[in-house]
């Protein structure tokens, strides 16, 4: 069904009031504002109607209406998304999931949980760690962001180096269909045969459906932990101790990176004194298992970031000493956005033994587009977060915002790297999926879509580029010789 872009929203919103509860549609506009952007704060598109359902039945309900009458309608968790996933370009109903909170089964001896997709990530290890047992993905916005928002990022984190992204912990999801019909994918065994369809679903940025109780996998907390924080003179001495530590076989639970500036944001935020200030960078490294095993990583990981060049090793092995450094890395982003209120986060990838070269080419970049850059990343991983720190406001900022991080992005992919490691495409980077995917690869990926979805009415206009949504911003990129940028087939009409 072709949806009828002249919606009557005053009209949908009585057909949908008497699906949900009380006070579970907001539609005024001064309300409306809070679900203006996600974390991308650089683009902004007011939705006209958000729905708050309770129960699977109530966004089925919702769903089926919509898909009666040719709506889109888009999920949302917390709004922590970096890619635009969340935002409502075009008319849609949003449909959160903030009243969808409850735990609905622990099963401990099977080592898994079943929640709703609303449910807070750092909360799933809250229900379990008094019995011996964590939730392994933990993105640095796991305060705040939801399992579905989590599951349909295919989000990763701190320890996702060691224990693997949120697609290693999801054993099945229930979901609504675009059509409204209700299925499950997956199930409660690891291995369930016939086509994976549950890995389907995870990352496909809610374009296929809405995720509405998901089973995960639980891990049990392990018996020792030790993190060790390292201190370097050059981002590209603490990168070759990237390289060291991977290349003698000790896997680290986490391998998080800061540099000065983020050093300097974090303890000034917290008024102290926690990281060198002289430091060019910093490591923080994780180690967990058996104590033996612990020791002896600890001091073969101190060893090497000693050999690569750095000042000192500090090691913290209580709770408390731990959690004292890991704060400023859990804080660095909250902490740079008190000194620049915006910030354009870019999420590119690249193998790890590329950081140092990639590292020096990003400051290179910082320096050709006037914009500070900090860098705060899963080094591990080899996952970088350049921060581009602006002041909004400022004539034509947005725009040399938009292609330092469209340059950033080109030079991870000429590394051998990604556009996104772990924050999705979105909307912030459909225009860059023609650099890694040709017409073909986009072409299969919608029929996969359409199979779910045949009438696109599931969060319409992300992660693929279109003519219309590409046309302009590659148009500036090419005039500006960004290289290798090309504008696609049909840009020329815009
Ligand atoms: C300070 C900060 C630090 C961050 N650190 C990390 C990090 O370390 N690692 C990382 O991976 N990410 C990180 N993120 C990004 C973000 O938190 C994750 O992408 C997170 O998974 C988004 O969850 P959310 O609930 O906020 O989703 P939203 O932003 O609300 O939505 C994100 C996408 O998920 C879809 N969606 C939401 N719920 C559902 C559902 N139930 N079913 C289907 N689709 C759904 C939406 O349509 C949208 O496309 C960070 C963000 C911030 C602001």
């Amino acid at each position: 069904m072709t949806p009828d872009w002249r919606l009557d929203w005053a009209q949908i919103e009585r057909q949908l009031r008497p699906l949900l509860p009380e006070r579970a549609v907001v539609a005024k506009r001064q309300e409306l504002l809070a679900y203006d952007c996600d974390g991308l704060t650089l683009h902004r598109h007011q939705p006209p109607l958000v729905v708050l359902p309770e129960t699977t039945e109530q966004v089925a309900a919702v769903v089926r209406c919509c898909a009666e009458l040719g709506v889109p309608f888009i999920a949302r968790g917390s709004g922590t998304g970096l890619s635009g996933g969340a935002l409502a370009e075009q008319e849609a109903v949003v449909i959160a999931t903030s009243r969808m909170r409850k735990v609905l089964e622990v099963d401990l001896a099977n080592e898994r949980i079943t929640v709703q997709p609303g449910v807070i990530n750092s909360w799933v290890t809250r229900a379990v760690a008094g019995d011996g047992f964590y939730y392994a993905p933990d993105p640095s916005s796991q305060v705040a962001c939801s399992i579905g928002g989590n599951v349909a990022e295919n989000s990763g984190g701190v320890h996702c180096l060691k224990y693997g992204v949120t697609s290693n912990h999801v054993l099945a999801m229930e979901v609504v269909l675009p059509d409204g019909s209700v299925t499950t994918l997956g199930g409660s065994l690891p291995e369930m045969g016939g086509l994976d369809l549950r890995g389907v679903f995870i990352g496909s940025e809610g374009t296929l459906g809405i995720a509405t109780a998901i089973t995960l996998r639980l891990l049990r907390t392990p018996q020792t932990v030790a993190v060790l924080l390292a201190d370097f003179a050059s981002m590209e001495a603490a990168g070759e101790a990237v390289r060291l530590i991977t290349g003698a076989g000790v896997l680290p639970a986490g391998m998080e990176m800061m540099d000065r500036p983020c050093i300097h944001a974090v303890n000034d935020f917290f008024g102290v004194d926690e990281y060198p200030r002289e430091a060019a960078a910093v490591l923080l490294i994780e180690l967990d298992g058996h104590a033996l095993e612990v020791q002896e990583s600890v001091e073969l990981a101190s060893r090497l970031c000693l050999e690569a060049g750095a000042g000192a090793v500090r090691e913290a092995w209580t709770e408390e000493a731990r959690a004292r450094l890991w704060k400023g890395r859990k804080s660095a982003i909250s902490a740079l956005g008190r000194q620049f209120p915006s910030y354009y986060l870019q999420d590119g990838v690249v193998p790890r033994t590329a950081l140092p070269k990639v590292l020096a080419a990003i400051e290179r970049l910082s320096q050709e587009h006037g914009l500070a850059v900090a860098n705060v990343f899963h080094a591990g991983d080899g996952n970088l977060h350049p921060l581009i720190l602006y002041r909004a406001g400022e004539p034509g900022v947005n725009e040399r915002v938009k292609e330092l991080g469209a340059a950033i992005l080109k030079l991870c992919i000429e590394a051998g790297g990604s556009i996104s490691g772990e924050h999705g495409v979105g909307s912030d980077k459909r225009c860059y999926m023609d650099w890694m995917f040709s017409a073909d690869d986009q072409a299969t990926m919608q029929l996969v879509r359409k199979a779910f979805d045949p009438d696109g009415l599931a969060n319409p206009g992300k992660i693929f580029p279109t003519p219309k949504t590409c046309g302009e911003s590659l148009r500036r990129l090419v005039e500006l010789k960004v290289e290798g940028v090309e504008l696609p087939e049909g840009a020329a009409v815009f």
